[in-house]
């Protein structure tokens, strides 16, 4: 079996064509077809469409647009068209991936994934490696 080595990408330049502000639904569904299973949303417009296991419709809108950083309702990995590749330094994405998760599981997403530096009173080294980085990378193979 193959490995599918996709490899996140940390500074992608078309994070910064992202609006501040959203509005989304993780629960939408296509907006071309209706699809709800495997949805993505446009971080540009807001747009949702589904993914390329269903009818492509999230390519066909980049195709459109040139809207190139999307965010998976599946896993809430962040894709880009431009860069071909995983987003893992989501920038001004932060509010958009707590929202989703919200909408998703109820709740916030754990805190302890971003580095937390500054801990109260230990010093020097706490307990081994225990660096934050990057645990959830998103499942390859599942780009829109
Ligand atoms: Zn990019
Ligand atoms: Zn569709
Ligand atoms: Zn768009």
């Amino acid at each position: 079996m193959e490995y599918f080595s996709v490899v996140p990408k940390e500074d992608c330049p078309h994070v910064g064509n992202v609006p501040t502000s959203h509005t989304f639904s993780v629960r939408a569904a296509c907006a071309e077809c209706g699809d709800a299973n495997e949805n993505w949303v446009c971080c540009v417009c807001d747009t949702v469409c589904c993914g390329r296991h269903v009818n492509r419709h999230m390519l066909a809108h980049y195709e459109q647009t040139k809207h190139a950083v999307v965010l998976s309702f599946s896993d809430l990995s962040v894709w880009c068209y431009e860069c071909d590749c995983y987003i893992v330094n989501h920038g001004v994405l932060g509010a958009r991936l707590r929202d989703a998760h919200e909408q998703k599981f109820g709740a916030p997403p754990p805190e302890s994934s971003s580095r937390r530096r500054g801990s109260s009173g230990s010093s020097g080294k706490d307990k081994g490696k225990g660096k934050g980085k990057a645990p959830a990378e998103p499942a390859p193979g599942t780009s829109p």
